[in-house]
């Protein structure tokens, strides 16, 4: 039998997201209320004494801002097993695992179904708003997914990455459908438990179905990149494949083999045609539009620590349009994208103001008595970091993001995304962030562009293991650059923070020369690799831009893989 599909009513969806944004106050206060009516009897609110009142003045006085440390022994307890309602009302019964890439090691948070909820509302938002600018057909998506390990916590608990959790749930297949997006790969390859197998076989899916595929996407963009960058290493493998019908030995689970086995039949002209789009493409530029003629646009989380990689997603996908995904974390969805026309550098997020209560700390004032300003008390052209209080029983939890606030949809905030707050390098008197960091490394990979050379990924350590301490840089690039070059680059990075900590400490050596250390070529895949050994998934992966000490291994892998190294004489 023929399922009849209900597509998304996309006016009705956008008629709505725009009355709820018009009375943003009204509505924070009533998604306040209810998360406090379903959590009421909750360990945490009761302990707070809240005594039912469910207003924000009251639930500011009561309830402390926290980090996730604070919650931790709460969420231990329900990892554990606890069936007593600790942080909701509702036992949690599944667990997230989150990247983890900035701290180091993943952190559980609880997911519940509101979560899942909020997760298709903002996915059904940004694809309302999407496809009234670039409509699909009923085709389908080359989703770059991948899922992590399930596993089951001492207490019973589904654990897996948020991602999996969502991938995993049924109904994220059913709104896939409704909204024109299926995967063109089997689950077998999306839930495959090698995920340098899944994407041998999510591109060979893409190939297969080529003509068919209307976007490409990912959760992170990071991921496509990976992909068309193995494409590079592996096209002559998928061809052989294509042309004979038979999945290469490579692919060993049987699970993974036998759904590919449904998909592949001989097809020798789609194989030569592969081949001769290949070989016609120069240093593989344009080769999504050559590969997959129908696809409409990329989508994938493309801000923060995503940008790095634009320039590279730009140089395969030519002149395709590149829309950035929305905005959330494991701990709870915050805005979405709903002007797909911007460029994703100018990409911003309008906040749904019933997913969640949010609130701001200006980050103006000093931190440590900034009063956190309510969801529509924003202030265009201002940074704060956020906080959430979710349905999947975070109050007043500080994420860690630093935002800014570029405008207003109606009555909800438009955030752009500016870095994570605690990745600073620092020594002194000087503070650089993310996004620093990111501005110097693109200032000096210029200087690398006469000679054709990229630069794949980037990393930096405070060192304090000198005297002075000094910033390190590490970076993996493709091919030999010259060493003056590399002096060059070197300087370009000291001179590029600007900071007036930085450069008074340098201009009387309180902070040592920076260092550039250039590592092998595959060290960055080492990297991802060890994460998803932690349980991590490709989906999440997210580069550490800022390696600290304690992220002991992850520097031992960068430290043993540097094969040349240079310090600054720009000061
Ligand atoms: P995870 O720890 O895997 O749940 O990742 C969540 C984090 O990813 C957020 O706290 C942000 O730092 C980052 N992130 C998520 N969405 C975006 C976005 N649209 N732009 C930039 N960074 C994002």
């Amino acid at each position: 039998m023929i399922e009849k599909m209900e597509l998304l009513d996309v006016d009705k969806l956008i008629e709505e997201f725009e009355s709820m944004t018009k009375d943003a106050g009204n509505v924070q206060r009533e998604t306040l209320k209810k998360i406090l009516e379903e959590n009421g009897c909750a360990e945490y609110l009761q302990n707070l004494g809240l005594n039912g009142r469910t207003d924000p003045e009251s639930f500011k006085a009561c309830v402390p801002l926290v980090t996730h440390n604070d919650l931790q022994p709460y969420i231990q307890r329900i990892v554990d097993g606890s069936s007593s309602p600790i942080l909701t009302g509702k036992p949690i019964t599944t667990i997230s695992l989150s990247s983890g890439t900035t701290q180091g090691k993943p952190k559980f948070v609880p997911f519940n179904d509101e979560l899942m909820e909020t997760t298709l509302q903002i996915y059904r938002t940004s694809y309302a708003f999407r496809t009234r600018e670039f409509p699909i057909e009923n085709g389908k998506a080359l989703q770059l997914i991948y899922s992590s390990k399930q596993s089951k916590t001492k207490g019973g608990l589904i654990a897996g990455t948020a991602t999996t959790n969502v991938f995993r749930n049924s109904q994220f297949k059913n709104t896939m459908k409704a909204m024109q997006s299926q995967c063109c790969s089997p689950d077998e390859v999306i839930f495959g438990p090698d995920f340098h197998q899944s994407l041998y076989c999510h591109l060979l899916c893409g190939l297969i179905f080529h003509e068919e595929i209307q976007f490409i996407s990912s959760t992170f963009s990071h991921s496509i990149v990976h992909a068309f960058r193995t494409f590079e290493q592996v096209w002559e493998e998928l061809c052989a494949d294509i042309r004979e019908g038979v999945l290469t030995s490579r692919i060993t689970f049987p699970s993974v083999r036998s759904a590919m086995a449904k998909l592949l039949k001989p097809n020798p002209e789609l194989a030569d045609l592969i081949h001769k789009k290949c070989l016609g493409l120069n240093n593989w530029y344009g080769l999504i539009p050559e590969l997959f003629p129908n696809v409409k646009y990329i989508y994938g989380i493309m801000t923060g620590s995503m940008e790095p990689y634009l320039k590279k997603l730009r140089h395969y996908a030519r002149d395709l349009p590149l829309i950035s995904a929305d905005y959330g974390s494991s701990e709870g969805w915050i805005g979405a994208n709903v002007n797909p026309n911007v460029p994703p550098e100018l990409a911003t997020y309008v906040v749904l103001p019933d997913i969640g209560y949010f609130e701001f700390i200006p980050l103006k004032e000093n931190v440590e008595e900034a009063k956190p300003v309510g969801l529509t008390e924003v202030k265009v052209g201002e940074e704060y970091e956020v906080i959430i209080t979710s349905f999947a029983g975070l109050y007043r939890y500080r994420l860690g993001d630093v935002v800014k606030v570029t405008g207003f949809h109606n009555l909800s905030p438009e955030l752009k995304f500016i870095c994570r707050r605690n990745l600073m390098l620092t020594i002194n008197i000087d503070k650089n962030t993310e996004k620093d960091l990111q501005l110097a490394v693109e200032a000096a990979s210029k200087l690398n562009t006469e000679e054709k050379l990229e630069v794949l990924d980037f990393s930096s350590h405070v060192d304090l293991s000198t005297n002075p301490g000094h910033y390190v840089i590490f970076w993996e690039i493709s091919g030999e650059v010259r060493e003056e070059v590399l002096e060059e680059c070197c300087n370009c990075l000291d001179r590029s923070f600007v900071d007036a900590g930085y450069v008074s400490s340098r201009k009387i050596n309180a902070i040592g020369p920076l260092e550039l250390r250039v590592v092998q070529r595959g060290t960055f895949q080492k990297i991802l690799n060890h994460y998803v050994g932690l349980g991590a998934a490709l989906s999440q992966f997210k580069t550490p831009r800022c390696v600290g000490s304690t992220n002991n291994e992850v520097l031992q892998i960068l430290c043993n893989n540097v094969v040349k190294s240079y310090f600054s004489t720009a000061f």
